[in-house]
């Protein structure tokens, strides 16, 4: 990420902003995101086109930003003990491609080429197991707490950058893709917010 300030010839500013650069390479990796390996993933089935972006939030402990739970989590290191929630996880296998922390950090787990498990059983317009199409994005957070602009920054960045990589069609919440099933990323995320910055962005490239 770079900030570029624009300065006029008499020295006042008139153009501060920040432009997020990122780029996924083709193995399917993030240049800006942490990488942390998670070995919650598998192959693709082969031929498959990588069309649909799935968004979630998380948090671990619930509504707790602080802690490292979903790191633990998506690396199978959760401690039982180290909080009652943590119980109901046990032996659970589940990841995601990116996380994105309340401060705008990402965190990468599994190559986007890969499958991660992030959708479990879910269905998008006829066809199931949607993890073997998609992409998952998880936002820290929950369905009770705005998100931060940071997140929605870098969301919009990332979500640019996968659609200019892979052949994305939709993009869909996990409550769209298992209704019933899942709530997240939940009331307090801003759709029209997310996609109308996409469609203007589309616009002005073309
Ligand atoms: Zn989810």
């Amino acid at each position: 990420m770079k900030q570029v300030i624009v300065t006029a010839k008499n020295g006042i500013q008139i153009f501060s902003a920040i432009y997020l650069f990122m780029h996924i390479d083709t193995d399917g990796w993030l240049d800006t995101a942490h990488f942390i390996s998670s070995p919650n993933y598998d192959d693709r089935p082969s031929g498959v086109n990588i069309n649909l972006l799935v968004i979630h939030n998380i948090s671990l402990p619930p509504d707790d930003f602080a802690s490292n739970g979903v790191i633990d989590l998506f690396t199978n290191q959760i401690n039982p003990q180290a909080h009652p929630y943590y119980q109901t996880l046990v032996g659970l296998e589940v990841s995601s491609h990116f996380f994105i922390r309340r401060m705008g950090t990402v965190l990468q787990f599994v190559s986007c080429n890969k499958r991660a498990w992030h959708a479990g059983i879910s269905c998008w317009q006829g066809k199931a197991r949607c993890n073997d199409f998609s992409i998952g994005i998880e936002l820290e957070g929950s369905d009770t707490v705005a998100f931060t602009d940071s997140q929605y920054a870098q969301l919009i960045a990332l979500t640019q950058c996968i659609c200019q990589r892979y052949p994305i069609q939709d993009i869909a919440g996990h409550c769209h893709i298992a209704p019933g099933r899942k709530t997240d990323p939940g009331p307090y995320f801003e759709w029209p917010r997310y996609l109308s910055v996409l469609k203007n962005n589309n616009k002005e490239s073309q």
